[in-house]
């Protein structure tokens, strides 16, 4: 029988149903498999052999029998390949090695000299060559590459603006393709926090989330029914640009009074500046006096908790999420502002639109970008197990 391209599609979706079942339920045996996706067994059997074929996935020992003869039980093979994941942040770069799961293998931050385009591709390319030194055996290596960038970062990968870095249309992809491969990812590092928070981090068990990134700016990835809202021109999110304040301090995009200018890491550091008519102190500073009991740092700190707040309860009443995680650099002084945070998202949002929102801060610490990023050529590589990628020597 000729097999047509639908039916190749077909099996091609039904082998990926199969590996995501494997991946959520494991262990678990042909059978039960069969039994959660309703695909007749002796599909499932065939798919699984593929799999197994292309070393996805391992069988262990028998599991418990029903009755009959024991089930041999199928796990995924986490360590197949390995993939990179790297936020780019204002003065240094996060870059992490993970198994297929997201597990950190090796991690290195790298202080940034320059953020000059052709630079950020060569300090990238060297940080690459220096996780993959010495990986631990596997049948296909790096499988790709996800990078964050503190900008707008259209569909096709393109850093439309990322004016921190000084970036203006730039091919990051196109740079390090030569020597990486295609299965280069780039998105905003704000969207790879929200997905990363939700694959790895606070976010497994929401469906409905919005990751906030807060450091220089306000960044935020919006996760709606499990998956990214990228928008239009995938540019959603930027919601430190709202306006809180209809006179407010002039903001680095030409308005006034955005959320940012009130609610941001360089709004505290700012305002501690001028409070303390010294250089600007940096946030473990603040954080430091506040924790000693410094009168000033803790109310600057309370003050930006609740312009927090004032943000958070706009977003609370507009999307009524189940969670918002607070993560990056400003998520590290949380127990001093998250009283007044709160305080002021109930004193500001609708009662029936908060009643089932909770707060949290962002779990995986400071890698929430680079892990997210990490797990975007992970889910193209499984997607599409078939790819052929650079075998490891
Ligand atoms: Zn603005």
């Amino acid at each position: 029988m000729k097999i047509t391209g639908d039916q190749q599609l077909i099996k091609k979706m039904n082998k990926t149903i199969v590996l995501d079942t494997i991946r959520q339920k494991q262990p678990l045996s042909r059978a039960d498999i069969s039994a959660a996706i309703g695909l007749n067994k002796a599909t499932v059997s065939s798919l699984v052999a593929e799999l197994i074929d292309s070393r996805l996935v391992n069988e262990i020992g028998p599991g418990e029998s029903s009755g009959g003869r024991k089930p041999t039980l199928l796990l995924f093979n986490k360590q197949a390949g390995f993939a990179i994941g790297v936020d780019i942040r204002v003065s240094d770069l996060l870059a992490v090695l993970v198994d297929l799961e997201g597990n950190v293998i090796r991690e290195k931050s790298v202080p940034l000299a320059d953020s000059e385009p052709g630079s950020m591709a060569e300090q990238i390319r060297k940080t690459v060559a220096q996780l993959s030194r010495r990986l631990p055996e596997s049948p296909y290596g790096i499988v790709g590459i996800g990078i964050g960038v503190p900008g707008l970062v259209d569909e096709t990968s393109r850093v439309v603006s990322a004016p921190n870095l000084g970036w203006d249309n730039v091919d990051l992809a196109g740079a390090l393709a030569a020597e990486l491969g295609d299965n280069i990812h780039i998105d905003n590092e704000a969207n790879a926090g929200a997905i990363g928070e939700k694959l790895y981090g606070a976010g497994r068990d929401s469906l409905n989330l919005i990751y906030l990134s807060i450091g220089v700016g306000i960044g935020s990835g919006i996760i709606v029914g499990g998956e990214l809202y990228r928008g239009t021109s995938n540019f959603s999110g930027e919601v430190g640009h709202m306006t809180v304040a209809e006179d407010g301090p002039l903001c680095r995009c030409g308005n006034r009074g955005c959320w940012e200018t009130l609610a941001s890491e360089k709004a505290l550091v700012d305002r501690a500046a001028s409070l303390w008519k010294e250089d600007a102190p940096s946030l473990e500073e603040i954080l430091a006096s506040a924790k000693q009991g410094d009168k000033d740092a803790v109310e600057l700190l309370n003050e930006i908790g609740s312009q927090l707040g004032v943000g958070l309860a706009n977003l609370v009443n507009i999307l009524n999420p189940e969670l918002i995680v607070i993560g990056n650099r400003l998520s590290l002084a949380g127990e001093v502002f998250e009283d007044a945070m709160l305080g002021t998202i109930k004193n500001r949002s609708l009662s029936y639109h908060r009643k089932k929102t909770h707060v949290a801060f962002a779990k995986l610490g400071i890698r929430s970008t680079a892990l997210g990023a990490a797990s975007m050529p992970i889910t193209a590589f499984l997607t599409d197990p078939d790819v052929s990628v650079q075998e490891t020597v």
